[in-house]
């Protein structure tokens, strides 16, 4: 049997049930790991290995003493890491960021609750682009994490600490959020299945917020399959969040053979533009001619304000960001640089505590929601949200799922964009159209550029499609083996 850092989530679950190995030497096996190599990746930002260990143990009690194995949590014993944005009670949140150093939740995210309740064991929390604002994880406060294809490039960003810890082998999967990309472009980075799901199947309750029209939680693994067991345990209404819809949790369980026969794929004009580097186009047309070889049915299709789409977010995110960081203000949370004025006490706190770019995000938030400016900036973004959105409905008449490239190119060098920020603005240029239709995406391995780095296929469906989308994922995934590689270390 392969080590147990490279199971993958159902061959850890399946080898659990048979008694091939304990929750235990697998907490332990992965802690190892993160020891061994988290200095040189930095994709953890904490690691609980005392209560990872004592969650196992618990598992493996409560597994020992079972009458009936088919009544036991679904997850029980499942090692998951959690990115810094999503509150684990007891356990720092720093959302990357200096302003709320110190802070230290008092109670579990939903998602995270419905994992703890699933059986999960967690290993600790991941790095992010300070609030979750960036394409490559350098924006955060506490160092970069780096991808382990190749150390010397970015991860992606904001969920890239959770991608790298699932790539190099320190977690079989994690969560990640996703408010424009961030669960996958990290994902096609690093060579993993990463699910944006539709906006309101996950509740946002202790989520960070960072644009609260366009957050969701996410899943970082290695295949469809292993993503979906791990939404369907987190997944679901919660009075908690007024954006989750009342319906039941997905069950979607991707066992046997997967059809994609008859399936109707799209394949967008708009998305094959100039900037999009010649391998990713290769690897995205192959993978798409691989489905039609499987029975898909690919037509070509349009979405015409794509291009409008950068622009519109990059108003959308910030005007809702400026919003929600305004509670970090030196009172409540993390940070306070003391001073007897109130005012300056408020200032210098926010001007210590928050990186460049969410300074710059604030500020151009601010500066479209501003009374005189608001019709001009906000009110036509989303207007023009709406255009997307519809978009997206007139093309899921006619096709099951979209088709597309992830990101424009592979993983790129750290500091490539340190100066530009249009240029970090346009890593986002295909995923963010989803962000603002609400609707899922999955990011999957496509196969590798000439210097051996992974490259990614986005697929799209309508609204509360993820059975379909995983579905379809799945079927090529038992036809090709990209998503099985992994990085040397
Ligand atoms: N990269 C995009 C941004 O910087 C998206 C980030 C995200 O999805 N959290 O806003």
């Amino acid at each position: 049997m392969s080590e147990l850092h490279s199971l993958s989530v159902s061959q850890i679950l399946n080898g659990l049930a048979a008694g091939d190995f304990s929750s235990r030497e697998l907490a332990q096996a992965y802690l190892k790991r993160i020891a061994a190599l988290n200095p040189r990746l930095n994709a953890y930002l904490y690691v609980d290995a005392a209560g990872a260990l004592a969650a196992a143990e618990a598992a493996d009690r409560q597994r020992a003493g079972a009458k009936d194995p088919a009544g036991l949590p679904p997850l029980l014993g499942l090692p998951i890491a959690v990115k810094d944005v999503l509150a684990v009670a007891g356990m720092p949140a720093t959302c990357g960021s200096r302003i709320l150093e110190g802070f230290v939740p008092s109670y579990n995210a939903t998602s995270v609750q419905r994992l703890l309740d699933a059986g999960v064991v967690i290993l600790g929390k991941t790095n992010t682009d300070e609030f979750a604002m960036g394409s490559s994880t350098e924006n955060s406060a506490y160092g970069i994490t780096r991808n382990p294809w190749d150390e010397e490039r970015v991860p992606g960003g904001s969920s890239g600490g959770s991608a790298a810890a699932v790539a190099a082998g320190l977690a079989p999967a994690a969560l990640g959020t996703d408010t424009g990309g961030s669960v996958r472009q990290p994902a096609a980075f690093c060579g993993l299945s990463g699910l944006k799901t539709s906006y309101g199947r996950v509740s946002r309750y202790g989520l960070v917020a960072f644009g609260s029209s366009l957050d969701t939680v996410g899943v970082l693994a290695h295949s469809a399959q292993d993503a979906a067991l791990v939404l369907n345990a987190m997944a679901g209404y919660d009075p908690r969040d007024a954006t989750t819809l009342e319906q039941p949790a997905p069950n979607i369980h991707l066992n046997g053979n997967a059809s994609v026969k008859g399936l109707r794929i799209g394949v967008p004009r708009e998305y094959f533009i100039e900037g999009l580097q010649p391998e990713v186009e290769a690897a995205v047309r192959a993978a798409i001619a691989q489905f039609e070889q499987l029975g898909a049915q690919v037509q070509e299709v349009s979405l015409p304000h794509t291009a409008y789409a950068l622009p519109v977010y990059y108003i959308i995110a910030p005007a809702e960001a400026s919003a929600n960081l305004a509670r970090f203000d030196g009172v409540r949370y993390g940070l306070r640089i003391e001073q007897d004025n109130l005012i300056e006490m408020f200032s210098r706190t926010r001007g210590q505590g928050f990186g460049p770019e969410v300074k710059r995000r604030v500020m151009i938030g601010t500066y479209a929601l501003s009374a005189g400016y608001y019709d001009a900036y906000y009110g036509q973004a989303q207007k023009v949200r709406t255009l997307i959105r519809d978009d997206f409905a007139r093309v899921f008449e006619q096709v099951d799922l979209i088709a597309a490239p992830a990101t424009p190119g592979s993983a790129f060098p750290i500091g490539a964009h340190a100066e530009d920020p249009l240029q970090m603005y346009l890593e986002d240029v295909f995923t963010l159209p989803a962000n603002l239709a609400g609707v899922p995406g999955l990011s999957i391995p496509a196969g590798f550029d000439s210097t051996g780095l992974p490259l990614g296929l986005q697929l799209l469906g309508p609204y509360f499609s993820e059975e379909r989308l995983l579905a379809a994922a799945h079927a090529y995934q038992q036809a090709s083996d990209h998503h099985t590689r992994r990085p040397q270390l």
